[in-house]
């Protein structure tokens, strides 16, 4: 932990731990300490870990990346973070991330941009680490914690790991409770963590994972030895290359390090099929139109009354002045999109044109997986990005959708429910990791896991 702590310090520039938390740290490494002593050290004793500041975390600091939830301390524990602790795990800190979850390259945080550990060949250019889990990402990649927890909503664990060279899994949706995770869009969001290696991510999920009563999604099954599934032999497993994410235009050494995928699945022992997902290319408008109007109704809560941020008003101002003081001074940009794309889609005279076509098209994109699967594909090879991490600022100018396109390859994962794994795979033409997706059957993420490992 006091090795962890240092390194933090020392990597202050990547601006990934947001709300440092080294008292804290320390009480539980002495805690975990003990409990090693007396012979009782479950899986997470005494690994120090930074977590995202999505999660509520007992009276630390918990801003979602936010201005609106400045000064908010929770008096609570999210579960997962409790469940993790009861593991004896040591917390340093938070972890920067784009504002509620939103974004491709932590750039719509209020505390400043993280910045990717990793540069291109001998340039200086301060690269994005991703997002929106972009602080998780840069401090596993810079070595200054063993792993960290994620989000994920449309790929915010899976591209993050890819731009940095770590592993990321997003588990089966009802996996991991989302009790105490500020909700961005609760149809879609599910906790998971980043790590260096795809063994170290099986002991955290099986650490996190498991009903909880308190959220209704949470699924009652009992949690596998995710760390013992992951070592099977994957010999005759069925690997589908879905031809739809084969998009125009891809880069020629995103081609080559999925084909590299391929050739080492099959080195392995696996089949590589060709599949098709005949709706992939409706999966991102469809969760553009789903995610947001989700959003819009999870943030009516910031009124400015119960959490953080209240503006400053003028005499005779009313409630109302409040409401839209507040969220106009506490809401970012992004955030502030989202919620008005979100209202709209979910107004009277247009909920069926977009709210209600998304839903079936998300329907439809589930039931490609269904097919798949039920000709028997175990698990589903696909680039994780269309590219390697770009300069931050370079999007600054872009029209939005711009940003949108990072997650073309991660978003039909969540629309459907299924879980997915990000591997780093290889470096492109400039030294910056690229990384390769793993889809698996929903519940299967120990399988997922061991094919994940004839990546590695
Ligand atoms: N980049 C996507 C978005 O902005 C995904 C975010 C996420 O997974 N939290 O919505």
């Amino acid at each position: 932990t006091e090795a962890h702590i240092e390194a933090v310090e020392g990597a202050g520039a990547l601006n990934a731990f947001v709300h440092p938390t080294f008292d804290l740290a320390r009480a539980q490494a002495e805690a975990a300490d003990e409990r090693i002593r007396r012979g009782d050290a479950p899986d997470m004793c005494g690994l120090p870990i930074g977590v995202k500041d999505l999660f509520c975390t007992k009276d630390v600091a918990s801003q979602a990346g936010s201005k609106i939830l400045d000064g908010f301390r929770p008096a609570y524990e999210s579960t997962v973070t409790d469940k993790l602790f009861t593991s004896g795990a040591v917390m340093l800190g938070k972890l920067n991330m784009d504002e509620f979850a939103m974004g491709s390259s932590n750039e719509t945080s209020t505390y400043g941009d993280a910045v990717n550990p990793w540069r291109a060949g001998n340039s200086d250019a301060a690269l994005t680490p991703g997002g929106s889990s972009g602080g998780s990402a840069a401090a596993v990649a810079a070595r200054t914690c063993l792993a960290a927890l994620g989000t994920d909503t449309g790929g915010s664990i899976r591209q993050p790991a890819a731009f940095t060279g770590i592993v990321g899994i997003k588990p089966t949706y009802g996996r991991v409770s989302r009790w105490g995770i500020v909700a961005f869009a609760s149809s879609l969001d599910q906790a998971g963590p980043m790590t260096r290696s795809v063994q170290d991510a099986a002991i955290m999920l099986r650490a996190m994972s498991g009903h909880d009563p308190k959220d209704s999604t949470s699924a009652d099954l009992e949690v596998p030895d995710f760390e013992a599934l992951a070592q099977q032999d994957i010999a005759g497993k069925v690997i589908g290359i879905p031809r739809e994410y084969r998009m125009d235009g891809m880069p020629e050494e995103i081609e080559a390090l999925w084909q590299q995928g391929i050739d080492m699945l099959r080195d392995a022992g696996a089949e590589t099929r060709d599949i098709s997902l005949p709706h992939t290319k409706y999966a991102l408008p469809a969760y553009y139109v789903i995610a947001p109007a989700e959003a819009s109704s999870n943030l009516a809560r910031y009124d400015g009354v119960r959490f953080g941020y209240r503006a400053k008003l003028d005499q005779g101002d009313g409630v109302t002045e409040m409401y839209e003081k507040t969220r106009a001074e506490g809401f970012g940009h992004e955030v502030q999109r989202r919620v008005m794309i979100g209202t709209y889609v979910l107004s009277a005279g247009f909920y069926d044109a977009y709210y209600n076509r998304a839903r079936k098209v998300r329907a439809l994109i589930k039931k490609d997986f269904d097919e798949v699967f039920a000709e028997g594909v175990d698990a589903i090879l696909t680039p994780a990005t269309p590219s390697a991490a770009f300069e931050l600022g370079a999007m600054a100018d872009a029209d939005p959708i711009q940003m949108y396109l990072n997650d073309v390859f991660t978003v039909t994962v969540n629309l459907a429910g299924l879980p997915g794994v990000a591997v780093p795979a290889g470096l492109d033409r400039r030294g910056l990791p690229l990384g390769l997706q793993l889809i698996g059957k929903p519940w299967a993420e120990g399988e997922l896991l061991a094919t994940a490992r004839a990546l590695e």
